[in-house]
């Protein structure tokens, strides 16, 4: 497989692989008629949840924990989706710029409840510290950004697997494997179940209230919404690659060689740009012994495109092959690398976005917009910026009833998009989703027709974090006696 069509751009500072020239093969100018035909019925169940990704296991966890019947479809053989099928093992921020832990909730259990061995990560105490030596130290291992320690974790993937599948089954939700939601079933303006493929043929599952969390809105998409896809080019965010890990390593040596030995380093570099064209730096992952490769970063291809996730794949292994070579002969502390593992599933950043009922934008986070239908609170950018209020409005689809969205296709502006997509924030939104579905469900309502207040009290419940002007407002508030206030949330989300 030769490299030569791919060009190496930088974006922001960092490389990455262009491969948008290629010209794409044609297909033939021709459809084939499938007969229409009946499906058995899998199940009937109050919320379905469809993709285990880090926004949907967190859903369906809180829609168990207020007593909904849950069913969570998954087309691999593991819950996390890319936080561990994808080797995406670096959780990128739970605290604010002050060390304040704004992403809480289901996700704070996760790493409560994860074994000691299996996170790495700085104490408590020093998040928020702006202290040179210790931003410095945990600069290299993932964990501080401009000079701020940030509580963002490194996680062995595997553990991540089982306590997923721990915490959804301890809130007695199916769990469906190795099946594939291919179409949604929509009735009368809304959407009340899926058909999914699997070993056993096409079948459908019914619901009350459906949650997309594919990454990639597959059901919204199917039901023929209107959905986002801009993105800026200058952004790697829109970039795709199959990550890896090499086994074997000495991580400390490594980042000693590179912080010591500065021209060394440099010379290193050029000599890998020279071999390889392209070449990154790896990433410290949960152990000494095992190093992380989150790139290399292919760009103009489309997460949608069955040959260009192919294509990429294709790629990755090749540049994999030659990083593993390259790094073995002459990276100190990787002598004896291997390579350990290619991710199972590939890395999409970006593909669709949903058009909500709101969404967060840039504009917001300049004004410091808090909603009053807020769900939870995500860190920003960068200092300059206050934290970033998420609005309930932006997990309803615009055109149709009974499904949320959550995780990296959420409602937002493509700036917005490049902190939503991380691990915490589609923790933060599928525990959201699985709240709404969980008390639409259980009131036969609408999940448009759920009172905001209704699904904040719950999250705090459930140990989420609201922003102090909501927490307060809900406080001199009575509380609501029942989920919905239909006209109330129809008028606020102006569509009336
Ligand atoms: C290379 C790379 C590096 C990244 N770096 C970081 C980082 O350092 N820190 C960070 O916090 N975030 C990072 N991210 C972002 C983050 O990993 C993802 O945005 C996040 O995992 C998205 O979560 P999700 O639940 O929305 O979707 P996913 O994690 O994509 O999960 C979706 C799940 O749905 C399943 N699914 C999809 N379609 C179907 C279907 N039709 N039927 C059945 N199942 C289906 C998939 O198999 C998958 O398990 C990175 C992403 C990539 C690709």
């Amino acid at each position: 497989m030769s490299n030569e069509n791919l060009t190496t751009m930088i974006y922001n500072g960092i490389e990455v692989y262009g491969g948008a020239k290629r010209e794409r093969r044609a297909r033939p100018n021709a459809t084939y008629h499938e007969a229409a035909r009946d499906v058995p019925v899998f199940a009937e169940t109050d919320v379905l949840v469809v993709g285990g990704g880090p926004a949907g296991t967190t859903a369906a966890i809180a829609a168990g924990r207020i007593g909904a019947d849950v069913m969570l479809v998954e087309r691999y053989n593991h819950l996390g989706g890319l936080s561990t099928g994808g080797l995406v093992l670096w959780i990128d921020r739970m605290t604010d710029w002050t060390g304040q832990r704004v992403i809480a909730g289901v996700a704070r259990d996760y790493l409560d409840r994860l074994p000691k061995e299996a996170v790495m990560g700085p104490l408590h105490a020093d998040w928020g510290s702006r202290d040179d030596a210790t931003a410095a130290y945990w600069r290299q291992r993932s964990a501080a950004f401009k000079g701020i320690v940030t509580y963002s974790p490194t996680i062995d993937p595997e553990a991540l697997k089982t306590l997923s599948m721990q915490m959804t089954l301890e809130q007695n939700v199916r769990l469906v494997f190795h099946a594939w939601a291919a179409m949604p079933i929509v009735e009368e303006g809304a959407m009340r179940g899926a058909i999914f493929e699997s070993k056993e043929g096409r079948q459908a599952i019914l619901a009350k209230v459906v949650i997309d969390t594919t990454g990639d809105a597959d059901l919204l998409a199917r039901a023929g919404l209107s959905l986002e896809s801009d993105i800026d080019a200058q952004d790697i965010h829109h970039t795709i690659n199959t990550a890896f890990l090499l086994g074997g390593v000495d991580m400390e040596r490594w980042m000693s060689f590179r912080e010591e030995q500065r021209d060394d380093f440099s010379a290193f570099m050029v000599q890998g740009r020279k071999a390889l064209e392209f070449f990154e730096v790896p990433s410290c992952s949960w152990r000494n012994d095992i190093a992380l490769f989150m790139g290399p970063r292919l760009t103009g291809y489309s997460a949608v495109n069955v040959e260009d996730l192919s294509e990429v794949e294709i790629r990755s292994r090749y540049l994999t092959v030659g990083y593993v070579d390259f790094y073995r002969k002459r990276a100190p502390g990787f002598e004896k690398a291997f390579l350990m593992l290619g991710a199972p599933q590939i890395g999409v950043r970006h593909s669709r976005r949903l058009m909500g009922d709101n969404k967060v934008t840039r504009a917001q986070w300049e004004e410091g917009t808090v909603w009053d239908d807020e769900i939870g609170v995500s860190t920003s950018l960068s200092p300059n910026f206050p934290n970033i209020s998420v609005p309930y409005g932006s997990l309803l689809p615009q055109e149709l009833e009974g499904v949320l969205g959550a995780g990296r296709h959420i409602a937002c502006d493509a700036s917005s998009h490049s902190f939503l997509r991380e691990i915490p924030q589609c923790w933060l939104t599928g525990h959201a989703a699985g709240v709404a579905a969980g008390l639409a469900a259980g009131s036969a309502l609408e999940p448009r027709q759920v009172q905001p207040q209704m699904i904040q009290r719950e999250l705090l419940r459930q140990g989420a974090y609201l922003s102090p002007a909501i927490e307060k407002a809900l406080r001199q508030r009575p509380e609501e006696k029942e989920a919905g206030d239909s006209r109330a949330r129809l008028e606020s989300s102006g569509r009336t």
